[in-house]
Order: structure tokens, then sequence, then C-alpha cells
């Protein structure tokens, strides 16, 4: 058996497993549209250091820290970001589930933070801030349990600096400049983590229009899956589950049931005469016609070819005849020379009702041997027997 006719269940179970646990591994576009954004996130931070990097320049402009603070901050920054990006180019991230490796750049960027806080503890309230942008990043893509670890990670390195330590960190305002500096790097980072919140509501946003769409698209699925393509009716699968269930309801609710097994006359004589997209039209115009003269609980399914099986709940077998009587007349009467001209198309119809001792297969046996006779009988005409 070739792979493409293998069902599902079949699949070996590396097979599976592979699609459970990889579902678009294996798809070089989906690969490619993650690369993409990895970049942009890439180009973010270098942006985000830049800025930091540009606050601490004014620091050292003033004399508060050496330039080599600045330079260190922004090289740091950058090297950090260049390896995940190396590693991100290699396709490291697409064996995690999460390609970003959101934790492993958080803690890597919270201990450059710490590294620079010990180091220069007089601005160490610039770093500090600078860990609410990468939780602020984090809080995108990280687990609760993520969340937890790093959150705790941060909290031990915060413990050891502020109550293990006597460092005296600061935030310098004992200048014009100083003040400036510091009142830019909480505007800066306040304005960051906005725009990464404004981010991920945008995300949520786009999520939630995907969530509706796949929903739609999902009935549609289901709704074709039911339907008979060329005439709109119920397909077979469906019309027999259908006719199961109305069994079931009728018993439960002891009411009557009829069906009515519908069969269009001559109709290979139709197709050798006027051709077979003349005869698919005719199927089509026909189950319009029915569509148009059934109550809405009654269902109406294509039972194969160019027979129809009419499900009637709650019907007797006299008023269930009387209908079929009257859209066997309505199709007779039909002007069917608009498709070729001189063509007429009658129905043979077999209808029974439900019976104590009936199963879904007798039920059906009965209605096709009432089809029979009234075929039997010359055609275009009701049987119910
Ligand atoms: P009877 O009155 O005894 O039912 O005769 P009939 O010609 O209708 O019955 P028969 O079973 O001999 O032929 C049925 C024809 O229906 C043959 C088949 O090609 C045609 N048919 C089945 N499905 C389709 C379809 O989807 N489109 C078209 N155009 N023809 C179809
Ligand atoms: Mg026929
Ligand atoms: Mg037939």
């Amino acid at each position: 058996m070739s792979t493409a006719a293998t069902s599902f269940p079949e699949r070996n179970a590396a097979e599976v497993a592979d699609l459970v646990l990889t579902p678009e591994a294996a798809a070089p576009e989906v690969r490619a549209r993650r690369t993409r954004q990895r970049r942009q996130m890439y180009i973010g931070q270098v942006a985000s250091y830049s800025l930091g990097a540009s606050v601490l320049l004014l620091y050292a402009f003033d004399g508060a820290i050496s330039l080599d603070v600045a330079s260190l901050f922004w090289f740091g920054g950058l090297l950090t970001i260049g390896t995940f990006a190396v590693l991100s180019e290699a396709g490291v991230g697409e064996r995690f589930s999460d390609h970003y490796l959101t934790v492993f750049q958080i803690s890597a960027h919270t201990a450059l933070q710490f590294v620079f806080l010990l180091s220069v503890p007089t601005i160490g309230i610039t770093f500090i801030s600078v860990l609410f942008l990468i939780f602020a990043f984090g809080s995108l893509r990280m687990t609760s349990a993520q969340a937890m670890l790093t959150w705790a990670i941060a909290t031990c390195g915060l413990a050891a600096v502020f109550l293990a330590s006597d460092l005296p960190i600061g935030l310098p305002v004992a200048t014009r400049l100083q003040r400036t500096a510091s009142m830019l790097c909480f505007v800066l980072v306040i304005g960051q983590c906005a725009f990464l919140g404004l981010f991920g509501a945008t995300l949520r946003k786009v999520l939630y229009r995907r969530s509706i769409e796949l929903k739609a698209a999902y009935e549609r699925i289901e709704e074709l899956a039911e339907l008979d393509e060329l005439t709109g009716s119920y397909n077979r699968r469906c019309i027999m589950r259908l006719l199961d269930a109305e069994i079931e309801k009728s018993r439960q609710a002891s009411t009557a049931c009829a069906i009515a097994l519908i069969d269009l006359d001559w109709f290979k004589r139709i197709n050798d005469a006027h051709g077979h997209p003349v005869g698919d039209e005719v199927l089509r115009t026909f189950a319009i016609t029915v569509f148009a003269n059934i109550r809405p609980a009654d269902c109406f399914g294509r039972y194969g070819g160019e027979e129809f099986l009419l499900l009637l709940p709650g019907t007797d077998g006299e008023a269930a005849a009387c209908m079929l009587e009257r859209l066997r007349g309505i199709v007779a009467d039909l002007d069917w020379s608009a498709f070729s001209p001189g063509m007429r198309v009658t129905i043979s119809a077999g209808v029974v009702t439900l019976r104590e001792s009936d199963t879904a297969d007798t039920f059906l046996a009965r209605a096709d041997s009432a089809l029979y006779s009234a075929k039997a009988q010359g055609r275009n005409r009701i049987s119910t027997n």
C-alpha cells in the first residue's frame, strides 16, 4: 500500500510521533517565516542596546562613568545578540518548542545586566531598569513555568546584589546632564515596554482572527463532507446517518416516520439523448425543486446516481404518499424544454413508513421494493408497497 493511501492509524509510530512533535518541522516556508521573525527581533534588540548605550554615553560625557562602560555595554549586547543570531541562522532553535530560545536569551541578557550592575553600581538602577524590558520581552513567549524560573533566577541575583553586598547601587542625579540621562533611561525603558505590550496585543488580535477563520474553515469542511457536490443535497454517508438517527428518534418519541426512495425515470436516455452535462443540470434542478417543496425538518440526500432518499419525520404513510404525489406532479409539469427542446423528466418513488420490526436496512429494502413496483407499473408514479 502506498504512503499516500495509508490511513493515519496505519502509519508507523515514528512517523506519527514526527507529525505530533514537530508538526511544522518539514515546512520550509514556516522555517523561513520564523527566521524572518527572529531577524526582526534581533534588529530590535540591537536598536534597544544602542539606545541604552547612548544613555550611558551621556553619563560618560558628564564624567560619571568611563567611556569604556558605554562601549562595553554596547559590544556586550551585540555579542549576546550576535551569538543568538548565529544559532538562529544555523536553525538551532527549530529543535526546541520555542524557536526563539526565549529562556536562554533572557538568562544571557539578565546575566549581562548583572555583570554591569556589579561592575558599575553607581549607575546600577540603569541596568536594573533594563531587566523590566527583558522580562516584558520574555512574557510574549514564555510559559508560566519558564517565567517563574527566570524570575526566581533574577530574584536570586538581585538578593545577592542588594542583600549580600554593600555596593552603592544608584542613579546619578548630581548634574543636569546626569538627571537628563537618568530620565532618558526610564523614558526609553517605559517606551520599549509599552511597544512590546502593544506588539503582544496585536499578536493576540491576529491569533483571535485566525482562530475565527479556522473555525469558519472547519465548519465549511464539515459542510462539504456532508453534502453532495452536484446537487447540494446530503451525500449518501450523511443521509444514512440521518436515517439511523430518525429511526431512533421516532422510536423514542413513538411518532411516525416515512421515507421515500425517489428515482428519475429513464435517466440514461436523458444522458444519451442530451448529453451528460445536461443530465447533471437535470439532477441539480430536480434537487432544487425538492428543496423548494419539503419542510425544514425533512432531510433530502443523494442515495446514489439518480436515486435520492427523502426522510419525512413525523409523517404517516398517507401524508407521505400525498406529499410525494404532489412532488411527482410538480416535476412532471416543469418546463424541461429549457434544457433541451422536447425534454421530459419524471420520477418514480417508493414510499414506506417505519414498522416496529424495521432496521435501517429493512426499512430501505421495503422502500426499494416499492420503488421497483412503481417502475414496474410504468414509471412516473408513487408506490407505497
Ligand atoms: P429507470 O427508469 O429504470 O431508473 O431507468 P434509468 O435509465 O433512469 O436507470 P439506469 O440505472 O439504467 O441509468 C441511470 C443513469 O444515471 C446511468 C448513469 O450514467 C446516470 N447517472 C448517474 N449519476 C449521474 C450523474 O451524476 N450525472 C449524470 N449526468 N448522469 C448520472
Ligand atoms: Mg432511473
Ligand atoms: Mg436508478
